[in-house]
Parts: structure tokens; C-alpha cells; sequence
């Protein structure tokens, strides 16, 4: 079982949060100033939820599956 997690890039700020906090699942564009999803994240990481959790913009979206 793994999440499936996904950013609303309309909404991130750019913040950074979540690719310090679980840097093997986010990274950060810098061309577009937006955080995303490593396409080889597995979606398993416990510090998916705590960025899910302290992303000011709360645009990362995990879905259980
Ligand atoms: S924590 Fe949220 S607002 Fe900040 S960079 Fe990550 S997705 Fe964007």
C-alpha cells in the first residue's frame, strides 16, 4: 500500500517546508518557484504527513490508497 501525493502548484508559495522536511519525496523547481513531487518518491515516507501537515498553503494533497 502506498499514498499517492500530490501539490497544488496554484497554491504552494514556494516555501521550501516540505523539501526540508522529507527531502526524498519534494524538491523545489527553481525555475517555476514551486515545490514538487520526485517522480521516484514511493509515497511511503512517515514525513510525508508532517509536511502535508506544516505546509502554510496546505497544498500537498495525500491520498490513501
Ligand atoms: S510546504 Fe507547501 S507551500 Fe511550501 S514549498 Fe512545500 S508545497 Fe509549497
Amino acid at each position: 500500500m502506498s499514498n499517492k501525493v500530490t501539490i497544488d502548484t496554484d497554491e504552494c508559495i514556494g516555501c521550501q517546508t516540505c523539501v526540508e522536511l522529507c527531502p526524498d519525496v519534494f524538491s523545489f523547481d527553481t525555475d517555476t518557484e514551486k515545490a514538487e513531487v520526485r517522480s521516484e518518491a514511493t509515497g511511503n515516507e512517515e514525513c510525508i504527513e508532517d509536511a502535508a501537515d506544516a505546509c502554510p498553503a496546505s497544498c500537498i494533497i495525500v491520498e490513501k490508497e
